[in-house]
């Protein structure tokens, strides 16, 4: 008889698949805050506000209307039919439901429609610093991911130089958000155009653009690359209820792709979740088809501290940054504090400044190696004015100390 113990491991593709380090991070602000420690959460890029009234209103009819059933996997047809709506007449995109698939937040868009369309040994290109889930959906599906990086000096944004450079006959997608996370980069219409030209040439490149931040955009003017005629057919539009309208927890997403390839991502949501919560989707629409004043308001909120931040920025010594103009993160190059010591912690990345301010300041960032950009950090502002007051001037008092 075989006595020798065998160890239960997880499946090689999960255990070499990395942890979201933005949700790592929250959880970790979040266990210092249990422990009684007054700790300053600008780590998880979320909101800071509530779910606004009217939308609730709406999830408590549905559970008072017993819409507590299945509804068909891209969700139920009215809340198609309104996202399509709201695609063609906002971003200009030729939709109609039956490209519409809902689901359980964006981020299950993203690896729906990357599982979708990627074969293993594809190349995807990503705009870098890239949002921390984008490489491991691609490790997923099996592509590789081609990473194309922007400089702080022009915003963090790739030029059309970088993109052509980069495509080969292997690539698949190119894939970025725009406003950007962590960077809040956001790219003109004009920007957009030269990208879809290039790719225009490549006839197998598809573009899958992330405008879950569309609502929080500090500038007028936005733009969807799926609106060109000459790439309409070869783009993915991911978009989502997260953050313009204040509603991570109840996971509503959709991508907005050519029917055959929503279909595809209705047959492989059908095996892994079926639709989204049914009740989440009747507050979704409500979402899509009432008043936008709350999230209007938002924006401003997130406008003003945005200026809060850069001005207290400034006064830090070294630190370099930019002017975000969407999203609510800004992504300052700390790169200047690597080398120094307080006497006790000497620190040699981000990662390691972002856990001095975490233990020392009690302010919660994420070090930015997992969004591909190891000089810098990212700073969620979707915090309150007092906070952010607080937590800069913690961050101040902490960094004059490293020499
Ligand atoms: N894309 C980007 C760029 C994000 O920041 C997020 C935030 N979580 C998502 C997608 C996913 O959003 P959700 O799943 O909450 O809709
Ligand atoms: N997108 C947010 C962030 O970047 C939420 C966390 C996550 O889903 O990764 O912090």
């Amino acid at each position: 008889m075989n006595t020798a113990q065998v160890q239960p491991s997880v499946s090689n593709r999960i255990a070499n698949l990395s942890e979201s380090q933005t949700l790592k991070m929250a959880a970790q602000a979040r266990a210092l805050a249990a422990k009684g420690v007054d700790v300053i959460k600008l780590s998880l890029g979320e909101p800071d506000f509530t779910t606004p009234a009217h939308i609730k209103a709406a999830a408590k009819q549905a559970i008072d209307d017993d819409f507590g059933f299945y509804t068909p996997v891209p969700a139920y047809m009215g809340l198609r039919e309104a996202i399509a709506e709201k695609l063609q007449k906002d971003n200009q995109l030729e939709v109609t439901a039956e490209n519409i698939v809902v689901s359980t937040g964006a981020k299950q868009s993203l690896i729906n429609v990357i599982s979708c369309l990627v074969n293993p040994g594809d190349e995807v290109i990503v705009f870098t610093p890239y949002w921390v889930s984008y490489l491991p959906m691609i490790q997923l599906a099996e592509g590789k991911a081609v990473l194309v990086e922007g400089d702080i000096d022009n915003e963090f944004k790739v030029t059309p130089e970088q993109l052509a450079a980069a495509i080969t006959p292997r690539t698949k997608a190119i894939l970025y958000s725009s406003p950007s996370n962590p960077t809040g980069t956001v790219y003109s219409k004009e920007e957009l155009k030269a990208f879809a030209d290039i790719v225009a040439q490549h006839e197998q490149v598809f573009i899958i653009a992330d405008e879950i931040y569309e609502y929080i955009t500090f500038e007028d003017g936005y733009f969807s690359i799926g609106a060109f005629d000459h790439v309409k057919d070869r783009t993915i539009t991911v978009n989502g209820f997260s953050k313009g309208f204040a509603m991570t927890g109840w996971r509503v997403g959709y991508a907005a792709a050519p029917k055959w390839l929503a279909d595809a991502c209705i047959k492989m949501q059908g095996q892994f979740t079926s639709a989204t919560c049914s009740i989440a989707q009747k507050a979704a629409y409500a979402a899509i088809v009432e008043d936008k004043t709350p999230s209007l308001q938002m924006r401003d909120a997130y406008l003003r501290r945005r200026d809060l931040v850069l001005s207290l920025l400034k006064e830090i010594e070294g630190i370099k940054t930019y002017v975000p103009k969407g999203a609510f993160y800004i992504f300052p190059d700390v790169s200047t504090y690597f080398g120094k010591s307080d006497g006790t912690t000497t620190i040699a990345s981000a990662n390691d400044l972002c856990m001095y301010l975490r233990y020392e300041a009690h302010v919660a960032l994420v070090g930015c190696e997992c969004f591909g950009a190891p000089n810098c950090l990212r700073i969620s502002f979707a915090a309150s004015d007092e906070q952010l007051k607080e937590a800069l001037h913690r961050i101040k008092d902490k960094l004059a100390l490293l020499k």
